[in-house]
């Protein structure tokens, strides 16, 4: 029986990553397309807000991603349902029709500003180096994930992919993670989980009995992360050049 963690990772032989925010820079990237959406399909609403549209669509206060990772949306409606939320905040009242205008904006601007994190690749390429098999485990879609993988330079750098909408059911129901493990063939006790969200990401992946890490790239979150964390006995890491070190044991 594997020790508890953080001791636990020097027995993982396999690593599944999350990709937003933890592989790539979705955050800054949804935050520029937003506003630019809103502008593009809204130029009427109030400038200040307008710039903040992007953080608004991301923060999504209505819950619509939650609604679609329990598959309860469509990825399409889940993201019309937040161009709605946001129309409405700015004051839009009938923004129905010019939903395909902000996506247009949206997806554009997105792509254009989409980043790796400069850590990622090499994170992947160190790890399966060693002999440690990587996947990838997110909540976003199979298309949109290939798409934003090439744009960033990631794609065909891991063994598996495994997206909420080809699973049917997204993090953090332990479903989603057994299956990825499944399909990277490794169980998920000696299975590492790295992602940058507390519920979706480290409790999930701790609840269905892989070994997390929970990546808190922002520097003044990391002392509240540590004590949420540490209750738990999950790691906070800093960056994903720390993962191959959790591996080794050091
Ligand atoms: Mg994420």
């Amino acid at each position: 029986m594997p020790p508890a963690t953080p001791a636990r990772w020097a027995w993982v032989r396999a690593v599944l990553l999350d990709v937003d925010d933890t592989l790539i820079d979705t955050r800054a990237a949804m935050h520029a397309a937003g506003a630019a959406g809103a502008a593009a399909a809204w130029p009427q609403a109030e400038p200040e807000r307008i710039g903040l549209a992007g953080k608004r669509f991301r923060d999504d206060p209505e819950g619509h991603f939650a609604a679609y990772t329990r598959g309860e949306m469509a990825f399409a409606a889940m993201r019309e349902a937040r161009i709605g939320e946001v129309a409405r905040w700015l004051g839009v009242p009938d923004w129905e029709g010019s939903a395909g205008v902000f996506l247009a904006a949206y997806d554009r601007v997105f792509m254009d500003c989409l980043r790796a994190f400069p850590d990622a690749r090499a994170c992947v390429e160190s790890l399966r180096a060693t002999g440690i098999a990587v996947g990838l485990l997110t909540n976003s879609g199979a298309d949109y994930t290939v798409a934003k993988l090439a744009r960033t330079g990631l794609a065909g750098l891991t063994e598996v992919v495994c997206t909420r909408d080809t699973l049917g059911i997204g993090k953090p129901d332990a479903r989603a993670f057994h299956e990825a493990c499944r399909q990277l063939d490794s169980a998920p006790e000696v299975t590492g989980y790295v992602g940058d969200e507390w519920v979706p990401d480290a409790r999930g992946a701790a609840d269905a009995g892989l070994t997390p890490a929970w990546l808190v790239r922002d520097p003044g979150s990391a002392d509240a992360a540590r004590g949420r964390a540490g209750e738990h006995g999950i790691p906070v890491i800093a960056g994903l050049d720390e993962v191959p070190g959790l591996c080794a044991g050091s």
